[in-house]
C-alpha cells in the first residue's frame, strides 16, 4: 500500500513537470523561462550575478526535455527517499510513543515539573497593548515543560532540522529581495494561510461550512502548501486543542510555557500522549483523498513548490516564494496559539484563556478573534461584533476568512453556514443580556 502510493507520487511528480515543460502545458514555458532568464542572468540583477555568472543554467534551463526529466526524476527520487524514512519510522512505532490514557490530574501534572511556576513577561501591560477593550487583566502563571534537557525522538531531530533549513533560507531572502519575488511571496502567504484557516481550520475541523467535494479538496490543498502537515494531523491536533483546551491535556496550551505553544509541541513527539491519536479525525481518515495527501505529502508541501518555482523565477522565488513564506506563515499561524492564548481580552467566559487579540486578527485572517472561535468553535465567523470590523476603521482586515466564506455563499458555492445561537451568546457572556445583544451573527 505505503509502495504502491510512493510511486504514484512518482509517477505524479514525473507527469506534473513533464506536462510543464514538454507537454500539454508547454505553452506556459516561455513566460517561466523568460522570467527565469531575466530574474537570474541578467547584468542588472546585482544580487544573482555573482552566484549564477559561471553556471551553465544559460544552456540548460528553458525548454530542454532532459532538465525537464532531471528534475523529474530528482522530485520523484526525493519523494520516494521521504516516504521510505516515514514507513521505517512508522513500522518502528508500533508501540504507541506514550500511554495512551490522559493523566487523570491536569494541575498535579503540572505542579510537579522542576521549573515551578513562573508568570508570564509582560503580563498585564501587554494584555493593554493587545486589548482595545479590556474585559480582565490578569498575570499569567504557567508551568513550562522542559525543551531541551529531555529525551528526543528521531522524529523530534528531524522536524528541528527542517525548522533549521528553512529558517536560514528565510534569512537569506532578503539578499534577493526583488518585487515581483516579494509579489510571490505575498501571494503564497494569502493562498496558504487562508488554506489553513479557511480550509484547514473552519472547514475540515469545525465543519462550519459546506461546499462541493472538489472545491473543498483544491481548498485543502493551499492549506496543504503551507507546509503545517497534511489535514489529517492538522486537524487531529487541532480537535485535541479544544477538547481540552488548556488544560494538561491540551496539544499545545500556553500554560506548559509560551515558547511550547509557540513551536516547541512540535519538536517533542513524547510531549502530548494526543499527538499520536488520532482517533478524532475519522471523517477525513475515511475518504482517500485525504489519505493521499497523508502518504505523499512531501511532495506536495516541499518538491512541488521548490521544483515550481525554481522554474519560474529561480533561486529569488524559491527564497522568498517557499522559504520565507513558510516560515512568515509558520509564526502567524502558530501565534494564534501562543499570543492569542496570552495576551488580549475575553469577551466571553469560555474558562480557558483564549484571548481577542487585534494583531493576530489582521495578520492571520480574522483567526486572532480567538475567544470568539472558543466560546463558538463550529461558528463560520470569529469577529462578531460592530468594533471588531471598524475599531482599526479598515474594514477588510477584520476577519478576511469569513469575508470569503460570505463571497462563496454569495455566488453558490458555500452552504450550510453556521453561527453562534442567541441562547449560547447568553450563556458564555460575562454581563449576559447586553453582551448578548451586541453581538451580530
Ligand atoms: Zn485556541
Ligand atoms: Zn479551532
Amino acid at each position: 500500500m505505503a509502495r504502491s502510493n510512493s510511486l504514484l507520487s512518482l509517477a505524479a511528480a514525473s507527469v506534473a513537470l513533464l506536462c510543464l515543460t514538454t507537454g500539454p502545458l508547454s505553452f506556459l514555458v516561455p513566460q517561466f523561462c523568460k522570467q527565469a532568464q531575466t530574474t537570474l542572468l541578467s547584468p542588472a540583477s546585482a544580487s544573482t550575478q555573482g552566484f549564477y555568472a559561471n553556471a551553465t543554467l544559460q544552456n540548460t534551463l528553458p525548454l530542454q526535455p532532459h532538465w525537464a526529466i532531471a528534475s523529474a526524476l530528482l522530485a520523484a527520487l526525493a519523494t520516494r527517499k521521504l516516504n521510505k524514512v516515514g514507513r521505517a519510522a512508522q513500522a518502528k512505532k508500533q508501540k504507541p510513543l506514550r500511554d495512551q490514557v490522559a493523566p487523570e490530574n491536569a494541575d498535579a501534572v503540572r505542579e510537579d515539573r522542576k521549573k515551578g511556576s513562573k508568570n508570564v513577561k509582560g503580563g498585564s501591560k501587554m494584555q493593554r497593548f493587545f486589548s482595545v477593550r479590556n474585559r480582565k487583566f490578569w498575570d499569567f502563571t504557567v508551568w513550562p515543560r522542559t525543551y531541551f534537557k529531555r529525551v528526543w525522538e528521531k522524529k523530534d531531530w528531524m522536524y528541528a532540522v527542517i525548522f533549521g533549513i528553512i529558517h536560514a533560507g528565510a534569512f537569506m531572502a532578503p539578499w534577493y529581495f526583488s518585487w515581483d519575488a516579494f509579489a510571490v511571496f505575498f501571494c503564497g502567504y494569502v493562498i496558504t494561510g487562508l488554506g489553513i484557516t479557511l480550509s484547514y481550520h473552519r472547514q475540515l475541523a469545525h465543519l462550519s461550512f459546506k461546499t462541493p467535494k472538489v472545491v473543498e479538496y483544491i481548498l485543502a490543498y493551499c492549506g496543504a502548501l503551507a507546509m503545517q502537515s497534511h489535514p489529517i494531523n492538522w486537524v487531529s491536533s487541532h480537535r485535541h486543542h479544544h477538547g481540552a483546551t488548556d488544560t494538561a491535556n491540551d496539544v499545545h496550551s500556553p500554560k506548559d510555557g509560551f515558547w511550547w505553544s509557540h513551536a516547541g509541541w512540535l519538536l517533542d513527539q513524547k510531549g502530548t500522549w494526543m499527538r499520536v491519536d488520532r482517533s478524532n479525525v475519522d471523517d477525513l481518515s475515511k475518504q482517500w483523498y485525504y489519505r493521499f495527501l497523508q502518504k505523499t505529502y512531501p511532495l506536495h508541501a516541499i518538491v512541488l513548490p521548490i521544483v515550481g518555482l525554481y522554474c519560474w523565477g529561480g533561486l529569488p522565488y524559491v527564497l522568498w516564494g517557499f522559504f520565507a513564506r513558510v516560515v512568515w506563515t509558520w509564526h502567524v499561524t502558530w501565534a494564534v496559539n501562543s499570543v492569542s492564548h496570552v495576551w488580549g481580552f475575553q469577551d466571553w467566559n469560555t474558562g480557558d484563556i483564549s484571548m481577542n487579540n487585534w494583531l493576530i486578527g489582521i495578520l492571520a485572517f480574522g483567526e486572532g478573534w480567538h475567544n470568539n472561535h472558543h466560546a463558538f468553535e463550529t461558528s463560520c465567523r470569529h469577529g462578531l461584533k460592530w468594533w471588531q470590523v471598524d475599531q482599526l476603521q479598515v474594514e477588510f482586515v477584520n476577519d478576511v476568512t469569513w469575508y470569503i466564506i460570505k463571497l462563496l455563499e454569495t455566488v453558490g458555492i458555500a452552504s450550510d453556514l453556521k453561527y453562534p445561537t442567541q441562547a449560547k451568546m447568553k450563556k458564555l457572556s460575562w454581563d449576559s443580556d447586553e453582551a448578548a445583544s451586541a453581538a451580530i451573527a
